[in-house]
């Protein structure tokens, strides 16, 4: 059987240490790391996840803030709302929760949030810095990954990973992490021809679908990293992934278990976000 690997216990270490480091940033600087958090409407799903960032940032002392809008909030509204939040000196990172409803236009949300408070690495200059391998703040999903499979000690160099899904916040960005360590990278979706047979041949998997049972024991070389990123809902309403963990987990050499895998890292990897943050602003004063 492979070993699980403890999403929820190595984010909850990475926390303690930040916890240590705020208050060392608090006596050098004269002020803690902030976060803003904006949620628009009443999303169940968007809730808890706000909820869960907002209890990680006051868990190692971040100052955090929470901005609670009406589903019928006017897109300029929303948009004042951030210009706000960016010039407070106190705010290091702004976060607007997405999905947001359908009149207002999610591009022109994130254009709005400086570059330097971007926090959840999703403004164009981020995405082109990532892409140019230039410094920049990277999305906290895949970055949350890439942590995971680093401690599993598996040689990233030229090591084959194929990564399931194409999205501009998990599976593109992910994908270029795993080129940045010098692995060979396959981007598989919706249209990928027999994704078993390419699977078969990875050292490391990433899924980022949203299908229950997309990654079956059968797709997996033994001994391989699978990593799941899915959050789906099974039969009896429990969270799952995409992967099949009671059949991959003993056929994997790692895998991460949903809940308690991946979800866990990325909050911990936002607030590892506000503190660079913070720190990069601070130090441009001196
Ligand atoms: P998304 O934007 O819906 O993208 C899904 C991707 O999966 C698309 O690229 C799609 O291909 C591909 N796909 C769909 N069906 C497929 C199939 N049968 N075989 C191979 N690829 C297929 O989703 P996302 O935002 O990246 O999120 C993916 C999953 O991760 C969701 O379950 C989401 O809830 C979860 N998630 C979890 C966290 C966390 O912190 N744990 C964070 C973010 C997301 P096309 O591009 O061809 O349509």
């Amino acid at each position: 059987m492979g070993t699980i690997i403890d999403g929820k216990r190595i984010s909850d270490n990475l926390k303690e240490e930040m916890k240590a480091q705020v208050v060392a940033l608090e006596r050098q600087y004269g002020r803690r790391p902030g976060l803003a958090v904006i949620i628009v409407g009443e999303n169940p799903a968007s809730q808890v996840y706000v909820r869960n960032k907002v209890r990680a940032a006051e868990f190692v002392g971040l100052r955090s803030v929470q901005v609670t809008l009406p589903e019928s909030t006017p897109e300029a509204d929303l948009l004042a709302q951030i210009r706000r939040l960016n010039e407070d000196p106190a705010i290091d990172g702004v976060l607007v929760q997405l999905p947001l409803p359908a009149h207002i236009n999610e591009e022109k949300v994130i254009d709005t949030i400086a570059l330097e408070k971007d926090v959840d690495g999703f403004h164009p200059g981020n995405v082109g810095a990532l892409w140019l391998g230039k410094p920049c703040t990277l999305p906290c999903t895949p970055k949350g990954c890439l942590h995971l499979i680093q401690t599993t000690g598996i040689e990233l160099r030229g090591a084959l990973a194929v990564v399931i899904g194409r999205s501009n916040i998990v599976g593109k960005p992910m994908a270029k992490l795993l080129l940045d360590q010098h692995a060979t990278v396959i981007m598989a979706h919706s249209r990928t021809r027999n994704l078993g047979e390419l699977t078969r041949q990875a050292d490391i998997i990433v899924a980022a679908v949203g299908k229950r049972n997309l990654v079956t024991a059968d797709m997996v070389k033994p001994g391989a990293v699978v990593i799941d990123v899915g959050m789906n809902r099974d039969d009896e309403g429990h969270l799952c992934g995409d992967v099949d963990f009671a059949g991959v987990k003993e056929v994997a050499g790692f895998v991460t278990p949903v809940p308690g895998g991946v979800g866990p890292m990325t909050i911990t990897m936002l607030i590892q976000n506000t503190l660079d943050s913070f720190i990069k602003r601070e130090s441009k004063k001196q």
